[in-house]
């Protein structure tokens, strides 16, 4: 790996060191020419399968990118979505899969998004789960009630089966059976 100070073609490892979860390994490095020391962090690659079988690296610009829509004229920051971009991958990272599909990660995104804000959150779901008459809406938001009231509802807000769709709002997927 090459020096990010003066570009030098080679650094060596001076010291690596496991995160307390097993997921990445951060490597301290020094380059030979300039002395200069720099930190890498190694973690598994994660893939997503989209719809059409062709593979491609997961990314959170493209959560951020999937949400933003539905986050229009909320109170949602810049660093709100990159949080939840972050909380996503996380989410995923800790079922220990290397491979997922776009729905999956569809239904990754709902609960952070919930937690952010909910108005974003039935939007989402709204097109993400093809919500297609107001029952759907209705079930939606007593769920949410339900949660309000504090009784622990379930995490099952998500339907339990569907197709397999890209990410984000505008490619909706089958309606969903969680009525
Ligand atoms: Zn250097």
């Amino acid at each position: 790996m090459h020096c990010p100070f003066c570009r030098h073609a080679d650094s060596r490892v001076v010291d690596s060191r496991t995160s307390d979860d097993g997921s990445s390994i951060r490597r301290r490095r020094q380059c030979p020419q300039c002395s200069r020391r720099f930190t890498t962090v190694e973690t598994a690659s994660l893939s997503v399968v989209k719809r059409s079988g062709a593979t491609e690296p997961f990314s959170r610009e493209k959560i951020v990118n999937g949400v933003r829509k539905a986050c229009q004229g909320r109170p949602v920051s810049e660093d709100d979505l990159a949080l939840l971009a972050q909380r996503v991958e996380e989410l995923i990272r800790s079922t220990g899969s290397a491979e997922l599909d776009a729905y999956e990660i569809g239904l990754t995104i709902l609960g952070p998004l919930r937690d952010l804000d909910e108005v974003a959150y039935l939007r989402f779901a709204s097109v993400y789960q093809a919500f297609d008459s107001l029952d759907d809406f209705e079930a939606a938001i007593t769920v949410l009630r339900a949660e309000h009231e504090g009784s622990a509802a379930p995490e099952a807000a998500a339907p339990p089966t569907a197709a397999a769709g890209d990410v984000g709002p505008g490619e909706p997927s089958e309606p969903s059976p969680a009525r």
